[in-house]
């Protein structure tokens, strides 16, 4: 089934997050495997990233400081390959308390993002790192995939879930995905 749309998740999956809340963006680094992901990409697919930033919420760095991390994201994607980089990053700033329905694994941002590409869920996949990622993605009816780089996931909990797990973004994994 052919492709119009990648939804990623951000920290973790497409720039390194190991100590959590990341915007600092002269500490951006992003992963080896997403520039050649990028690099060998159809320019044509939308790409856009859903991403949780309770950072914001919990007064750790402003929306201002993420935009300019998102940014970077961007500059360093274009500095090292062909492509243009992310479209647009659809972001939720609360914390798990203020009980919204953006946070994911609440999928109202995945929703937003289908609407914003006049996408259909079926023509959207959605890469995340996380659990979390993969429910938002699969409760909106999309196609939903797991880079497990650090192969660190509970395999219990994912044991009676059909969770594709990929422990890498190398594109020959998901060349079908877009022919
Ligand atoms: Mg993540
Ligand atoms: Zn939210």
């Amino acid at each position: 089934m052919y492709k119009k749309l990648i939804i990623f998740d951000r920290d973790g999956t497409i720039n390194l997050d190991s100590k959590g809340y990341s915007h600092i963006k002269s500490e951006c680094k992003i992963y080896e495997d997403v520039y050649s992901f990028f690099s060998a990409l159809d320019t044509n697919i939308n790409i856009c990233v859903v991403t949780n930033q309770s950072g914001i919420g919990r007064g750790y760095y402003s929306e201002k400081e993420m935009h300019e991390f998102n940014y970077e994201i961007n500059k360093l994607i274009r500095l090292k390959t062909m492509h243009r980089g992310i479209d647009h990053f659809f972001f939720c700033p609360h914390i798990p308390s203020d009980k919204c329905n953006c946070r994911k694994p609440k999928n109202q941002l995945v929703k937003k993002a289908l609407k914003f590409f006049n996408c259909k869920p079926y023509e959207a996949l959605f890469i995340g790192d996380k659990l979390t990622d993969f429910q938002a993605g699969t409760s909106a009816g999309i196609q939903s995939i797991i880079i497990d780089r650090e192969n660190s996931l509970d395999s219990v909990k994912l044991e009676n879930l059909e969770v594709n797990i990929y422990s890498s973004l190398e594109f020959s994994n998901f060349k079908h995905y877009f022919e």
